[in-house]
């Protein structure tokens, strides 16, 4: 089967990898000459309007997805008109504006932090009234990675703020005082058949993910499925998903959806029996979905900026680097490290994760790691 992509990052690298066993062939369309998945594939190197990538897409392949949401609307529009597209364009709609997802998540009776949409700085200073402060003025669409944020304290850091994010339309969030941040991430194939993934316990700093641990049997895995239950079923949705969840220790209120793979879900390449790559691939082409329990506790750990030492990682049982052969740049993630447990009773899996933050430079998160809920 051909599978075409849009875009061509380690996303889009790591399905076309994941598509090897599958007897797949895959094309990206990527603007970017050093597209990291291009080695996988046909690299159609087009902006994603110029017309020749909907073309060279639509004729070459007999399935389309996309690897993120800021993709146009207007282009996965046209390409269903053509070829079969998953997940859908009404999927992307929702997902690619904070204020259609967070509209429907409350929709769906599923809580989010208290919002308000802000196009002018009259209409922050009316947000913050309605929302209260400490809170999150976020741009709508096209943020990713704490990109497009900025966190307001005080009344006098309005004007700023808004200078600093205008003229795009924004939404102003309310802080929210998380117990712990959780992700669900789950498949659906044609046929409607829904395979969730484990719970991952998310840690952020600057808005960057730099850990995921994958939660064995967390007390919570119920409630985040019946939440991703809604929301696939409410747009018939086909692929792999991720909805991000705040624990607010009686309930969850949800923070965005990814109409894609996600990488809190990458724990999944060797610590569940069926990745998340390969089931999104599976349900986009219409086959039964693989097995999504955890063979091992996996811990996942984000490389960002540039990659460590891989003799040195190898070193630790249980720990497979992944290069996804990206320019070092700071920020930027370029790889990460999957940390899986030798059986039920391994006794050091979370000093070796703790070992391994503090090689790659984020130190700062053991103390997170030893008050997980791994320990409870
Ligand atoms: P986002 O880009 O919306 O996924 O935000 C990135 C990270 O910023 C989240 O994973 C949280 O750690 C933090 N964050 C975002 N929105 C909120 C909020 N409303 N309250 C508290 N923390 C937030």
């Amino acid at each position: 089967m051909k599978v075409g992509i849009l875009g061509g990052g380690q996303l889009a690298q790591m399905l076309a990898q994941a598509g090897d066993s599958l007897d797949m062939d895959f094309a990206f369309v990527a603007p970017e000459k050093d597209a990291c998945a291009a080695p996988f594939g046909q690299h159609f190197m087009y902006p994603y309007l110029d017309p020749k990538a909907e073309q060279k897409l639509a004729d070459w392949s007999d399935v389309v997805t996309y690897e993120f949401e800021s993709i146009p609307v207007p282009l996965v529009q046209a390409l269903e008109q053509k070829v079969s597209v998953h997940p859908s364009s009404e999927a992307l709609i929702l997902a690619s504006d904070r204020l259609n997802e967070k509209t429907m998540f409350n929709q769906e009776g599923i809580e989010t932090a208290k919002f308000a949409t802000v196009d002018s700085l009259d209409d922050l200073v009316a947000a913050v009234k309605q929302v209260g402060l400490p809170a999150i003025l976020k741009t709508r669409r096209d943020g990713y990675d704490g990109k497009g944020q900025v966190v307001l304290r005080d009344e006098s850091e309005l004007a700023v703020a808004w200078e600093s994010l205008s003229p795009v339309a924004c939404i102003l969030e309310s802080m929210v005082n998380f117990e712990r941040e959780v992700s669900i991430v789950a498949s659906r194939n044609v046929s409607g058949d829904i395979a969730f993934y484990p719970l991952a316990e998310n840690y952020h700093r600057e808005g960057i993910l730099r850990l995921s641990l994958s939660l064995q049997n967390d007390p919570k895995q119920q409630e985040a499925e019946g939440i991703i239950r809604k929301v696939m079923e409410k747009v018939e949705y086909v692929g792999t998903m991720a909805v991000e969840l705040f624990d607010l220790g009686d309930k969850f209120a949800a923070n965005e959806l990814s109409p894609r793979v996600h990488n809190s879900g990458h724990w999944s390449m060797d610590g569940a029996e069926a990745s998340q790559f390969k089931n999104h691939l599976l349900a986009i082409a219409g086959m039964p979905l693989g097995d999504t329990s955890i063979k091992n506790a996996t811990a996942m750990i984000n490389l960002i900026g540039d990659i460590p030492d891989k003799g040195i990682v190898e070193q630790i049982p249980g720990a497979v680097l992944y290069d996804y052969g990206k320019e070092p740049r700071a920020g930027r993630k370029v790889g990460h490290i999957n940390l899986v447990a030798n059986g039920d009773n391994d006794k050091n899996f979370l000093d070796n994760a703790c070992k391994l933050l503090e090689l790659v430079g984020q130190g700062e998160l053991i103390d997170s790691v030893n008050k997980s809920s791994f320990y409870k």
